[in-house]
């Protein structure tokens, strides 16, 4: 799907678009306009700005989109749709069906017992689902002539279910931990990969030990798609109300210096690599539920609904359960559809 004409008319969105060509604001990916972002915004600015920006001001078309056209790093102007919601919590926290199921850059295909017809796992806070649709396009048309990559749209995994419970739970087999993947406040989406047509949740390394699943990779990554996976992660981090993001203990160390590269590149914002620590991820078991069950997707939460994004994140899995490693077992043992076994 073409990046120049994000619309999101289902939800009652405004289909609102970056400005195509007013000089550098087309050329930042953050558009520099929110107030929340007033703290970074300065960082930002120079980023973009200090960059000689005759060529991309050249290569830029009115429609906002061009290809990068200098190789990698070049930046074309991408028409993005909003990262942010903007309205009320009660507006922008209520629980909406991600639709539609495929748009830029992603997939909401159906898992996990899912049908076309009945998405049931597929509910997210609006501003989760607006959020995503920004990163999704972001890599669409910042990424698009990267290589290596399938070049596929990425897959989004379980979400909530509509009346905000743990997916399954309407089936008597709720997917995930206690107190994550409630209320529409976390999504579970794939990793970006290197081989195969789609960039569906998969495991994206090697992860048995002796023939026994280790469920978490025992090895170098083979099929990810480092850079693209970086710049989803980056586009993540612009947003005040993500809270955490978590990925696997082999993917972590690859992905977030490719992030530091793609800020010094003025790819992504500097904002982005300022927060780079909420993404988080575990080389050993240190108890915080990222160890394991991370090497076929990545896991992102929102801080809970507030007036001001402020608070500091938690680096927990889910901040409220202390039963967490018990209940991963569980899944674990019982092959649960959801957070340890995806299909
Ligand atoms: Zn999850």
């Amino acid at each position: 799907m073409a990046c120049g004409s994000p619309t999101d008319t289902s939800t009652g969105d405004p289909p609102v678009v970056a400005e195509a060509d007013t000089g550098t604001a087309a050329s930042d990916p953050d558009g520099g306009t929110e107030p929340a972002d007033t703290g970074a915004a300065t960082g930002e600015d120079s980023a973009t700005g200090e960059d000689s920006a005759t060529g991309e001001d050249t290569a830029k078309a009115d429609s906002g989109m061009t290809t990068p056209e200098t190789g990698d790093d070049a930046k074309p102007g991408c028409a993005l749709p909003p990262k942010d919601c903007s309205g009320t919590p009660t507006y922008c926290g209520e629980l909406v069906p991600f639709e539609p199921v495929k748009g830029i850059g992603y997939d909401n295909y159906p898992l996990n017992g899912e049908t076309l017809s009945n998405q049931y796992r597929s509910y997210a806070r609006r501003d989760l689902m607006i959020l995503v649709k920004y990163a999704a396009a972001y890599v669409e048309c910042y990424g698009k002539s990267w290589t290596p990559g399938n070049g596929a749209p990425i897959g989004l995994g379980d979400m909530s279910e509509k009346n905000g419970a743990i997916p399954g739970t309407s089936v008597g087999s709720p997917g995930h931990p206690a107190g994550t993947h409630t209320n529409g406040n976390d999504m579970d989406i794939a990793y970006f990969q290197t081989a195969g047509t789609n960039n569906y949740l998969r495991a994206v390394c090697p992860h048995t030990s002796g023939g026994v699943d280790q469920y978490h990779c025992v090895g170098a990554p083979t099929i990810l798609d480092v850079k693209r996976t970086a710049l989803f992660l980056g586009a993540f981090l612009l947003s005040d109300r993500t809270r955490i993001i978590g990925v696997d203990g082999k993917v972590g160390p690859l992905v977030i210096p490719e992030m530091q590269k793609l800020c010094d590149a003025g790819t992504l914002p500097k904002l982005a690599c300022d927060r780079k620590s909420m993404v988080t991820y575990e080389t050993t078991d240190t108890g915080r539920g990222w160890y394991k069950f991370h090497h076929h997707h990545l896991h992102i939460s929102l801080k809970k609904l507030a007036a001001d994004w402020s608070p500091g994140p938690s680096e927990m899995f889910s901040p409220e359960s202390s039963a967490t490693p018990f209940e991963l077992e569980r899944l674990e043992h019982g092959h649960v559809l959801g957070h340890a076994h995806v299909e």
